[in-house]
């Protein structure tokens, strides 16, 4: 067993299209642990903190302005090589690539504006974790 906690979030977008339960239903079908979640309105410095990978790319103002632009829902899940087998649940960022089946396959077709977010490697998540949850609000075994 390779157990392995991830940082989702349902982006503004997933929200107002009313997917966290479609979203969370996944999650817990797969057999995974919710460890925390919480709505809340994601700050420009928490944003830009999260994104900073993508500073200075062409399409980092829209995507500050996109995920800033009303509340989100962050989870931690755990599981078996949860940061990948969610990575491949979420589908591909372009959605000309995103496979039916997908989250993004089968209910995004924009490049910004994209349903979810998924940590994409152990260190992704080891750094985004801690920017959305305090350790006593990540409830373990
Ligand atoms: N994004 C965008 N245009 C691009 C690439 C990314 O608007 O050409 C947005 C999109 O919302 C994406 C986020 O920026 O989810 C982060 O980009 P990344 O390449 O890390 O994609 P992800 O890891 O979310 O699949
Ligand atoms: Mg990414």
């Amino acid at each position: 067993m390779n157990m392995q906690r991830t940082l989702l979030f349902v982006k503004p977008d997933g929200v107002r299209r009313k997917l966290v339960g479609e979203i969370i239903s996944r999650c817990e079908r797969k057999g995974w642990r919710l460890v925390g979640m919480k709505m809340m309105q994601v700050t420009r410095e928490h944003a830009e903190r999260h994104y900073a990978e993508h500073k200075g790319k062409g399409f980092f103002e829209g995507l500050i302005e996109y995920v800033t632009g009303g509340p989100i829902v962050a989870m931690v899940w755990e599981g078996n090589d949860i940061i990948p087998i969610l990575r491949m649940m979420m589908g591909a960022t372009n959605p000309v690539n995103a496979q039916p089946g997908t989250i993004r396959g089968d209910f995004a077709n924009d490049f910004t504006q994209n349903i979810v977010h998924g940590s994409d490697s152990p260190e992704s998540a080891a750094r985004e974790i801690p920017l959305f949850f305090a350790d006593e609000e990540l409830h373990g075994d």
